[in-house]
Formats: structure tokens, sequence, C-alpha cells
């Protein structure tokens, strides 16, 4: 397939607006403007039509089929959000706009803020943040503010995080110039509470938990863990990426957490996944509210709704305005959509995940026999031990059977591991039919392991040099400069090893 550059003509347009000679010509100043006008393609309409619309169909995502990625919570986006996120109201909106011209996009943000206060059981909410990773480093900028103000940010240098954590959560704790403090999992999966023991003191600023934990397994000792941290003055953070498995069920903060992000794009559905922009709300307990991003959504004693930039002790904005508002008109829609039923949203993805894990138990090893959450993760290190079959060559086949593959060695903690997520939005039929995918690559494997070895065979790429992507990335299409004989004249975009 040509690049849309290699199809480039000049002079050909893919618009044909007529040319308004009323509007005064905008005045760019002189050193920003171009000397040469930007190098773009040149296409007529249907040929860009005609280009994105094949990129499409090389492309999956949960509009194809079945994405049971671990931790990214690839549900189904209803088609009533982008209605409504394209109202003309909400779609033309100016963020420099006067509060009396914006009521209506203030009171949705409101009342957002609202449900997640009482979703997380927690005080105050910002929406500011753009994603899970900056409600991770926002959250850990108010942990700073709170110690700052009490006089301990010297004293108090670590945050613990457990082995199975996300990957953003030790690099927001560096990025927010703490040290890490790793800690066990034990043979439950649980926290391993006697190395936690050992390792929180005055020194302690927080525990940054996952509860589910990545394993999909939520922790039986919580009430110990939270004694443990507020017993030395520390703070509790609730990684709430995948507040999919107890919405309606059970809270953070009634769990003693001060304070959760949430992944909107995730949890309350938004097109993500390199499909779109994500949002990740932050609550807070009471005690660090003052710290919260400006502005923040309030509503006037009249009734009315307003921005309150008035917050001396606030860390500041981490991202302009009052965040991704479209992703908040979408997760408002899907909530809403739910009603006081939130709940079942939760326990339909807990039970579609059990049932999967279930069917697919006997086949994989299971690391962690119990009931799972929202999630679970297999490892296929029994068909590596017996066949020479890996994690890796299962998802590749998975391909072949029309499934998205799920998240691969991750967590770090299970070796081989394959973590599935199905959440709510599957049908029983789909659940089986990947199920018995599964369970057919796990027969594969036994017989013909050569098959695995090379999948996918009938995709639109074969199987990618993973290693030279990742030595040699191209990123970037050259004008000037001609492919090295070896290499791919058409470098194809390395897959991301997660959704979001
Ligand atoms: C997805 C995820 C994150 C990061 O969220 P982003 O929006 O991708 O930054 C953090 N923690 C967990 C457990 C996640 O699943």
């Amino acid at each position: 397939m040509k690049l849309i550059y290699e199809k480039s003509q000049p002079g050909r347009r893919a618009s044909a607006i007529p040319h308004f000679d009323g509007l005064p010509a905008a005045e760019v100043p002189e050193e920003l403007r171009r000397t040469e006008p930007p190098r773009l393609p040149e296409v007529p309409e249907f040929e860009l039509v005609r280009h994105i619309t094949e990129l499409s169909t090389r492309n999956f995502g949960i509009d194809n089929g079945f994405y049971p990625l671990g931790s990214c919570t690839m549900k189904y986006n209803p088609r009533v959000n982008e209605r409504l996120v394209a109202l003309p109201g909400f779609a033309s909106l100016h963020p420099l706009q006067d509060e009396d011209g914006v009521q209506g996009a203030l009171d949705l943000e409101w009342r957002l803020q609202e449900i997640l206060a009482e979703v997380t059981g927690l005080d105050a909410v910002s929406l500011q943040p753009a994603a899970g990773s900056q409600g991770e480093l926002t959250g850990l900028m108010l942990v700073r503010a709170y110690f700052e103000e009490r006089g301990e940010s010297e004293q108090r240098r670590k945050v613990v995080i457990p082995d199975t954590a996300h990957g953003t959560n030790p690099a927001s704790v560096t990025m927010a110039g703490y040290e890490v403090t790793p800690v066990k999992t034990d043979a439950r999966g649980n926290i391993d509470v006697d190395d936690l023991r050992t390792k929180v003191d005055e020194h302690t600023a927080a525990l940054m938990l996952t509860n589910p934990s990545t394993l999909g397994l939520f922790d039986e000792n919580i009430e110990e863990i939270q004694k443990i941290f507020h017993g030395v003055g520390a703070l509790m953070y609730y990684d709430g990426a995948n507040l999919n498995a107890v919405c309606g069920i059970s809270r953070p903060g009634d769990m003693g957490f001060d304070i959760v992000h949430i992944n909107l794009h995730k949890t309350f559905s938004q097109p993500h996944g390199g499909g779109g922009p994500g949002g990740g709300p932050i609550a807070v307990r009471d005690i660090l509210e003052p710290y919260l991003p400006v502005p923040a959504v309030v509503r006037n004693e009249d009734g009315s709704f307003g921005l309150d930039f008035d917050r001396p002790k606030s860390i500041g904005k981490v991202r302009a305005f009052t965040g991704p508002f479209g992703v908040f008109v979408r997760s408002y829609a899907y909530i809403r959509a739910y009603g006081p039923r939130l709940r079942e949203m939760s326990e339909t993805a807990v039970l579609n995940a059990n049932y999967v894990l279930a069917r697919l138990k006997d086949a994989y090893e299971l690391p962690y026999d119990r009931l799972c959450m929202h999630e679970f993760v297999l490892s296929a290190r029994n068909l590596k031990r017996d066949y020479g079959v890996t994690a890796l060559d299962v998802a590749k086949r998975l391909m072949d059977y029309g499934y998205h593959p799920p998240t691969i060695y991750f967590p770090l903690v299970v070796p081989e591991a394959l973590m599935i997520e199905p959440t709510e939005t599957e049908t029983k039929e789909t659940l089986d039919a990947f199920c018995d995918a599964m369970l057919a690559i796990a027969k594969e494997a036994a017989e013909q392991p050569e098959l695995l070895k090379q999948a996918p065979h009938n995709r639109p790429v074969r199987r990618l040099d993973e290693v030279r992507a990742a030595k040699h990335p191209v990123v970037k299409y050259g004008f000037e400069q001609h492919p090295q004989p070896d290499a791919d004249p058409h470098p194809i975009a390395i897959e991301a090893p997660k959704g979001a």
C-alpha cells in the first residue's frame, strides 16, 4: 500500500470550500511565519477517503471484534455517546467563553465530579488530569504539598509500590521526586504484609496500590495495610485505572485511601488505545482538597456554576482549562445510561472474567487460583516447558482467529503472562468463541508448535521483528533520506504493547 505522500500531486485538494474574500488576513508575527508552505499531501477528497478507509481495514479496534487486552478495559463505546458529544452546544464550546455562556458545560462537569466522589467514597474531585498517569503525578504532587505544609517533606521521601504495579506508578513516583520502595506479592497474590511492615516507617510518604491488583485480585488484607500506613502518618493512593471492577460494590475511600485517580477512558467508555484522548480525574479526602488544581468547577449559592481560581494552596494547573471536555460528556453519558444500576456494570465485568477463567484454567497455568475480579492472569509456562511455545506465540496465533491478543508479559511477577480482561460489554457467545480459540491454540501448541511460532498467517502484516523495531525505530517518513538498502522501504509502526 502506498503512503498518502506517494499519492500526492501538486494542486489537488480534498475540499472545495468557496474562497471568501471578505475576511481580513490573519496577522501572524513575522518571526512565526513559515518561509515555505508545510509539506502536506495533496490529494482529492475521494482519494483521502479511500486511503483512510483502506488503512482502517488493516487495523483492529473494539468495533472489529473482541479485544480482551488486560488492564486496558477495551469495552464497547456506545454510539449514543458520540451523538451527545457532537451536540452543537458541546462541540462548539470555546474554553475562553464567559462562565454565563457555558453553564450547561460546567453543570455537566460538576455533576460528573459529584458522581466520581460518590463512586470513590471521597470528598472532592478535580477533572483536570488528561490520563491515568497524569492523575498519578497530580496525586503525588498533592502528597508533596500536604507534607510540605506539615513540615514533613524532608523526612518523607519514600513511596511504597508492589511488584505487580503498572509501569506508570514507579515512573510517576520518580517524576514527582520520590524514591520507590518496592514490596513483594505473597503466594495468594496479595501484598506481602510481612515484607510491608519492614518497609513502612516515618520516612514513608505514601502507598500506591492498584486494588484489585493487575493480577485481577482484590487484596484480602486491605484493612491491615490501611492501618500500617495511616499508623505512621503516611497517605494512601489508589490507582483506580480499573475501577471497572468495583463500581457500586466497594469504594476506595471506605478502604482507607486518601487519593484516587480514575481512568474515564477505561472505566466509563471512550475510544482509546491510539483512538482518542483520555481522562484521569482524581478524587481526594477533604484534607487534600485545598491543594487540588485550579480552576475548580464549583456550584455557587444561587445554583449557578463557576470556576474558582481562588485556591491559595493549590498545586496550580496540570493541564489547560478544566480538562478533556469531550471525554467528560461520553463518560457522563455512559454512567447515566446505567443510572442507579451502575453496580451491574462491574458485576457483569467480574462475572464475564470469571466465566472465561473457568473455561481456560485447565489448558493454561493459573498462578493464583482464586476468584478474579474484572480480569485474570494465566501463564503459558506449561506450553513453553512442554512444546517451546511462548505467550507471544499464543498472542500472535489469536490474531489468526480474529481476536485482539491479551496483554502479555505483564504483570512482571508472572512468567509468560497472558492477562485477559473481557469487560462487561460482551455476549456469552463471544466469550465462548474466544475460549474455544484459546483451547484450540493450546492443542495446536502440542500438535504443531511451528504453526504458532510463525503466526500470524492471515493478517495484513506477518510477525514483526520486534528487536529491530525497538532498536531501530523509524517513526517518521523521510522525504530526502532514501531508505538504506537493507531497510524495509515501508516501515510499519511499532506495535504498542499496551492499549492505553
Ligand atoms: C492504564 C493504567 C494506568 C495508566 O493510565 P493511562 O491513562 O494510560 O496513563 C495506570 N495504572 C493502571 C493499573 C492501568 O491499567
